[in-house]
């Protein structure tokens, strides 16, 4: 495979192993390659491990058999997975000099079946974000059009996979992070159901809401990977015991007569923000889903979603100011800074560690979590996240799962709302629901739309959100779809 592209998927990266077409090493050395090409320019990966990659990809070479479906498989996570002895940063300048101890339990299961390391990926500060344009380290740019954001905050782990240099990547998701990157950089994304997947040693972000997920090219791959990370976690208290399905396999039967309700919000001609080549797309590709066999149900309401994003602007602040607590200078980080007490010790230190947008979060978080403000902001949150959820359980009872577009938006140019923290909120109008409920959502490419200030196309991301642990739904459909679809996940790069 010497001097060529990486294969166009995972299951053909798999393929080309078992068949030994080409060698882990050589397979490894191709993402290398588009690394060292591309990375450069988009700044994706803050950190690259080539030495070691190809080390494992040797180790790899010399067993007769791979024992597991991600053996000698490349992959990249965001740099807010602990993985032991890596430099891990969260995309923030108060840990620019952590390195992790331990393997978090998603880190240790993809080690244990062998998947290669080859970087961490550049994300914005803490999660918080929905353009990587938040990083301490500089922002990444998306491999469609390299002036443009890959969205946030897995942004580095999708655009990674978008430009060929990572099989499939790992991200976080708490309220939009997997599903809208994937959609901006024109791959797959998926945010399983909260419980699917242990976050123990994910840096928390907001713990009521983080999720793991991957980002892959195809919803195969992402089937694949998910089978690979999920399940019950005695280190993680809030994962479920429930059985782990073979997503792949339950991609093959037909989705005839599946119901897929379209929100009338969601899709309403009175929705702020959404782009009219985002809409075209997206009724595109309800008339394909209606062509193989499904049917669309439109009268489907989810009468909250106006006060979701509300809501989560609430508990999201409030959980990230007490998990950001434990910065202090002291025992993670930057090293502290010279204060004659404790308190401006820790004032000054994080006031120089965190960025504007966390001191922004971290002062409405600790407002709205106050004493006098609690009952005002942070209860009524959660009494609407109550109404949230209950408006998801109401529409399956009448369908199996729900569609929207993933994002109001195609790409957008960088600067265009970094200092416009409202509209950058606004990217996640689709996405922060399925958070607040905890439902599973996918984001599939599903087309190319110009930007409304003209420029090359740009991918757009269709979101399907399933029943809680009911991932096999969305992927088949979304399976079904992308088949139909035949999107080329390749960037002119
Ligand atoms: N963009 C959202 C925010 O800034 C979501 C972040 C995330 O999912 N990690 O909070």
């Amino acid at each position: 495979m010497a001097n060529t592209l990486p294969p166009s998927s995972l299951t053909a990266a798999r393929a080309g192993l078992d068949q030994k077409k080409f060698s882990c090493r050589e397979l490894t050395q191709a993402y290398l390659d588009r690394i060292q090409k591309d990375n450069g320019r988009l700044h994706a990966l803050l950190a690259v491990y080539g030495d070691d990659a190809l080390a494992h990809a040797d180790q790899l070479d010399r067993r007769k058999k791979f024992a597991h479906p991600l053996a000698g498989i490349p992959m990249v996570l965001k740099d807010i997975f602990l993985a032991a002895g890596t430099k891990t940063t969260a995309g923030s300048k108060i840990l620019e000099n952590y390195t992790a101890t331990y393997d978090g339990t998603v880190v240790e299961k993809l080690k244990q079946q062998d998947s290669i390391l080859l970087g961490k990926s550049n994300m914005d500060e803490f999660a918080c974000g929905s353009s990587t344009e938040h990083s301490a380290f500089g922002p990444t740019k998306n491999p469609w059009d390299a002036t443009r954001v890959p969205g946030g905050s897995s942004g580095g782990s999708a655009a990674a996979v978008a430009a060929g240099m990572s099989c499939f990547a790992m991200g976080s998701d708490t309220g939009g992070s997997i599903r809208q990157p994937a959609s901006l950089c024109g791959i797959v994304g998926l945010k399983p159901t909260y419980g699917r997947v242990s976050r123990y040693g994910l840096m928390a972000m907001a713990s009521s809401l983080d999720q793991i997920g991957p980002f892959t090219r195809t919803v195969e791959d992402t089937a694949i990977v998910l089978r690979a990370i999920a399940g019950l976690d005695p280190k993680d208290s809030t994962t479920s015991p429930q059985p782990v399905p073979d997503y792949a396999a339950a991609l093959r039967k037909s989705i005839k007569g599946l119901r897929i309700g379209v929100p009338k919000e969601y899709f309403s001609d009175s929705t702020a923000g959404l782009e009219d080549g985002v809409r075209k797309s997206f009724s595109a590709a309800l008339k394909i889903l209606e062509t193989l066999g499904a049917k669309i149900v439109t009268d489907i309401s989810l009468p909250h979603t106006d006060y979701a994003l509300a809501a989560y602007y609430v508990i999201m602040p409030a959980e990230l100011s007490a998990n950001l607590a434990r910065y202090d200078g002291i025992r993670y980080g930057l090293s502290r800074r010279e204060a004659p007490t404790l308190i401006a010790q820790y004032a000054e230190t994080r006031g120089a560690g965190f960025g504007a947008e966390i001191r922004r979060r971290i002062m409405l978080g600790t407002y709205a979590l106050s004493a006098g403000y609690y009952d005002a902001y942070y209860k009524k949150a959660l009494a609407v996240r109550t109404l949230v959820r209950q408006d998801f359980e109401q529409a399956f009872k009448k369908v199996d799962c729900l569609v929207t577009p993933t994002s109001p938006t195609v790409a957008f140019k960088i600067g265009a709302k970094a200092d416009d923290p409202l509209s950058m909120y606004l990217a996640d109008v689709y996405t922060v629901a399925g958070n607040v409920a905890g439902v599973p959502g996918l984001s599939l490419p599903v087309g190319l739309a110009e930007p409304p200030e003209g420029g090359v196309k740009l991918p757009v991301g269709l979101q399907l959100i399933g029943k809680p642990f009911d991932e096999e739904t969305i992927l088949r459909a979304g399976h079904h779809l992308e088949q139909a679809v035949k999107f080329s996940c390749d960037p002119k790069l």
